[in-house]
């Protein structure tokens, strides 16, 4: 895989993750995440977390995720970090990291991260807040997922891509319809690093902090 895509919505992609959820049948081919998507829980989501333990027990299952918190969609905020928990616990005994969505949920992060002694490797996909809250993520297990806002040259996400450390960089194409090939070659420019050494990189930051390894 000489691009990784983190986190994907396209089925069966041939470079990425494809991010599962647990309604839907494990996909023929290539890899995926599992996790119960804040938006969508129900009171009866520990019934769908049973599903999402089965799921990751697949040896294509990468991550688990998307999961996290979200202010403004999905059920109350007690529910939320009650799944959350859970599904960190799960990645954390699986060693593979937890794939975050978070929208304003920022301080309920910090607080499971102070809080909590086992915390697994969490990737915050979709990065695009203040370098001024990246920099306190990074005394944690804390990676970064970079996608669309890397096209706009003043984003939050393209300002703090040039400052967040080498080995904590991920990039995707979530639900844009991108190719992840210009995703890249937009971290590349930013980053004055060449399309090939960023692949290679970004591999390399894979197979660091999961013991599923991608070649
Ligand atoms: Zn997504």
């Amino acid at each position: 895989m000489k691009f990784l895509d983190l986190h994907t919505h396209q089925i069966e992609p041939e470079n990425g993750i494809f991010s599962l959820t647990p309604e839907f049948e494990i996909p023929g081919s290539g890899y995926f995440s599992a996790g119960l998507h804040p938006w969508f829980l129900k009171e009866d989501w520990r019934e769908s977390f049973g599903r999402i333990k089965e799921i990751a027990s697949n040896p294509r299952c990468l991550a688990i995720g998307e999961s996290g918190f979200d202010r403004l969609k999905g059920p109350e905020i007690f529910t939320q970090k009650e799944a959350f928990h859970a599904q960190a616990e799960l990645a954390f005994d699986l060693n593979m990291p937890l794939i975050l969505h978070c929208v304003k949920g920022h301080n309920l992060l910090i607080e499971f991260l102070k809080s909590s002694k086992n915390l697994p490797h969490i990737i915050w996909h979709g990065f695009n807040q203040n370098p001024k809250l990246a920099i306190q993520l990074l005394d944690f297990p804390v990676s970064f997922s970079f996608g669309k806002a890397l096209l706009i040259p003043d984003s939050n996400a393209a300002h703090w891509l040039k400052s967040c450390p080498l080995d904590r960089i991920f990039l995707e194409t979530d639900d844009s319809g991108l190719e992840i090939y210009s995703i890249y070659q937009a971290a590349s420019l930013l980053l004055q690093l060449s399309v090939e050494d960023l692949g290679n990189q970004v591999r390399a930051n894979w197979n660091r902090i999961s013991n599923r390894k991608i070649a």
